[in-house]
């Protein structure tokens, strides 16, 4: 039953024309990493005039805003939104596409933070009925910077400490307003692997008397996928893929070195772990048994998006309650990362994907996200606003309960 103070969506409608015309001047002008001030500008005008309590962050471009409610029940509630873009072409024809070179909006983020401008805008209209605190978070640095652990960082968690978080991402190979998440693992942990395997270059004629280190990276390939099959447990799985080789310059040349690059993805901190120890022995000891050296270099990447189940709850209810028949729960995990995992860490909450295949399209035929030629659907950006003030009322008035 919709018990709703407010008809959040036609709310999110009323919103719909500015931050349509918001998300487009964004996407016309895209910033990659964690320092997005054109975009940082942009937002915080689309905000002018609002009641709303700016802390800026001091390692990044982003900011919170803290919108207080009429009564104050103890409860603060966090909605983030992002705004970096990622540093490749576009090629969608579009009338606002980007104008910046080797710059495009193909994560959605340009549409997250013009949603989050809308439900600031549709929240602080009612602030008078609301009963605690909403925290708006503006994040660049996702894709790949960790802008939102610079953000935690420098203190901004602790301003106004939320009891739950929520975000929604845009996924366009979705129907336009089906929502999807899961409770657990949503999305992977990301870590990057550098390895170097070193030997000593010589005659490709006389190999023994060179120390070749191409067939020891071959081998180190091959046993890193069967430690993967062998060591990891099916039911808490990690992929590991080498996506990059790099040794050699000429056909009668052995180099002295191979360089190579992967990414590791698990759900687990337990199977991170264990994934992590094992491909540095593997990678190590394989090439030592060679007479060659590997030094095997782990970048951390993201942690892993857990959903607490109380807050996929909440978000179901409020799915069918908004829209009934587009909640559309995800049966597995998707091996992507995302940045939002930091907050999810500290604060029990969910992330949400919302379906923007566009008017007319086959959503399993559209550009995926971060394909140069993704388009999302417009409209859908009211739902979207409507989601992100549902949760921010349902979760003051009745928490989790
Ligand atoms: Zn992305
Ligand atoms: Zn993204």
């Amino acid at each position: 039953m919709n018990d709703f103070s407010t008809d959040w969506i036609a709310a999110g409608e009323a919103e719909l024309a500015d931050v349509v015309a918001l998300r487009r001047a964004i996407h016309a002008d895209p910033e990659i990493g964690n320092q997005c001030p054109r975009t940082t500008a942009k937002l915080r005008a689309a905000l002018d005039g609002l009641p709303l309590e700016i802390h800026e962050s001091t390692s990044t471009s982003g900011f919170i805003a803290i919108l207080r409610g009429g009564g104050d029940n103890g409860r603060t509630v966090l909605l983030r939104g992002d705004m970096d873009a990622l540093p490749m072409p576009e090629e969608t024809g579009l009338d606002f596409a980007s104008q910046v070179p080797n710059a495009m909006h193909a994560c959605g983020h340009d549409s997250h933070c013009s949603m989050l401008v809308g439900a600031a805008r549709a929240l602080a209209a009612r602030k008078d009925s609301l009963p605690g605190t909403v925290v708006f978070m503006f994040q660049p640095g996702e894709e790949g910077h960790h802008g939102a652990r610079f953000m935690i960082e420098d203190g901004l968690l602790d301003v106004q400490r939320p009891d739950s978080a929520f975000a929604l991402h845009i996924y366009p190979n979705a129907r336009a307003g089906a929502i999807q998440t899961r409770p657990g693992a949503l999305l992977a942990s990301t870590d990057a692997l550098n390895f170097t395997i070193r030997g000593a270059g010589g005659h490709a004629a006389m190999p023994h008397d060179a120390m070749d280190p191409i067939p020891v990276a071959a081998e180190i390939v091959t046993a890193l996928s069967v430690f993967i099959a062998r060591q990891i447990p099916a039911t808490d799985p990690a992929v590991l893929s080498i996506t990059k080789i790099d040794g050699g310059s000429a056909y009668n040349i052995i180099p002295d070195e191979v360089q190579m690059l992967g990414t590791l993805r698990t759900l687990s901190a337990k199977t991170r772990q264990k994934a992590r120890e094992g491909l540095k022995r593997i990678a190590e000891n394989i090439a030592a048994a060679h007479g060659c050296t590997a030094e095997v270099r782990i970048d951390d990447g993201y942690p892993v998006t857990m959903c607490d189940p109380r807050a996929v709850s909440l978000l179901k209810q409020i799915s069918e309650d908004l829209e009934p028949g587009q909640w559309q729960p995800m049966p597995a995990p998707i091996m992507g990362g995302e940045d939002f995992s930091y907050v999810l860490r500290e604060v029990p909450g969910a992330m949400a994907f919302i379906g923007v295949a566009p008017e007319g399209s086959d959503p399993a035929h559209n550009p995926p996200l971060h394909n140069t030629k993704m388009t999302i659907e417009e409209s859908v950006m009211a739902k979207g606003i409507a989601m992100h003030c549902a949760y921010a009322e349902r979760f003051l008035e009745n928490g989790f309960d």
